[in-house]
């Protein structure tokens, strides 16, 4: 059977051959843990409880988690041992359950989080996702996920080609983010500020291309108002390799110009990060064996 998780609809049956995200039909885990570097309403107080999936369905040259995009790092997991992992994260006080580029793995999932709700699990599920992904999947996922996280990169097609080789990222983008947004509403918080519920969209500022973040926040605002949750992260770091204008970090300057253009179209829900945030420390690191931090 061919995958159609997401927009790339690749022809291929994965149980005899890989698609554009390096995914054969198994789960691939490279990391399970506590992880503490996302905003203070995932992260909350003890952690949110994050399992980074293996491979991806983009290509984006300045990935931080660079090494995960082939597919093939990490340890295979059935349903049943994800299933025992969600619930053991629940056990040392995890926030939520965080699960990081998990698009080519929607089956197993759905699957394992069915299993965990059996055996006890409670705590909101959260999409971290690259944005890029279709309708159908976030309707497929919606009795799952409490708290989506989707980025949303680009508005400048020019730009989603160069750096993350991604066709029609923002339509696909637009239109996921709106269909999560009709199935769990703005995000919402409880009285500690920690999100229960609704969409957080992130969004990467990069240098020389803070043109195209106002044209998102932009979007954003048109699309889904300017009550929407934001994430304006400053956390881009060069590659070694990194091209023009890749090659250097944001400047001060460029970031508080993202800034004003969110407080101009109106957004008033928006987390700032810190200029040291752009620095490889909050990657967590990956190898050919499965991190299990339990
Ligand atoms: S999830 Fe992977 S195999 Fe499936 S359509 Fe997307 S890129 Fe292709």
């Amino acid at each position: 059977m061919s995958c159609d998780l997401c927009p790339r609809r690749c022809d291929v049956d994965r149980h005899i051959q890989r698609g554009f995200c390096g995914c054969d039909d198994g789960m691939r885990i490279a990391r399970i843990g506590l992880h503490r570097y996302e905003e203070p309403c995932i992260s909350g107080a003890a952690g949110s409880g994050a399992v980074f999936f293996s491979g991806c369905n983009l290509r984006c040259v300045f990935c931080q988690n660079k090494v995960l995009q082939t597919g093939r790092l990490g340890q295979l997991f059935t349903p049943e041992a994800l299933a025992q992992s969600l619930l053991r994260l629940q056990q040392i006080g995890a926030e939520n359950i965080n699960l990081v580029t998990p698009t080519p793995h929607v089956n197993g999932i759905c699957r394992a989080i069915d299993l965990a709700r059996d055996g006890g699990l409670t705590l909101p599920i959260v999409y971290n996702t690259n944005g890029y992904l279709s309708v159908e999947t976030v309707d497929k996922l919606s009795e799952y996920v409490d708290i989506w996280l989707p980025d949303f990169k680009y508005h400048d097609q020019r730009l989603a080609d160069r750096f993350s080789s991604a066709p029609h990222y923002f339509e696909t983008a637009l239109a996921a983010i709106g269909r999560m947004l009709e199935h769990s509403g703005q995000l919402s918080l409880d009285e500690q500020e920690h999100a229960k519920k609704g969409v957080l969209i992130r969004h990467l500022v990069l240098p020389g291309c803070v043109y195209d973040t106002r044209d998102v926040l932009s979007a954003i605002g048109d699309h889904f108002g300017t009550d929407t949750y934001l994430s304006l992260m400053h956390q881009f770091t060069p590659q070694p390799d990194g091209k023009a204008p890749l090659n250097r970090r944001l400047t001060k300057r460029e970031y508080e110009n993202a800034v004003d253009a969110c407080l101009r179209l109106g957004f008033t829900r928006v987390y700032i990060q810190e200029e040291r945030s752009a620095t490889f420390a909050y990657t967590p690191a990956f190898s050919d064996e499965v991190s299990v931090q339990l």
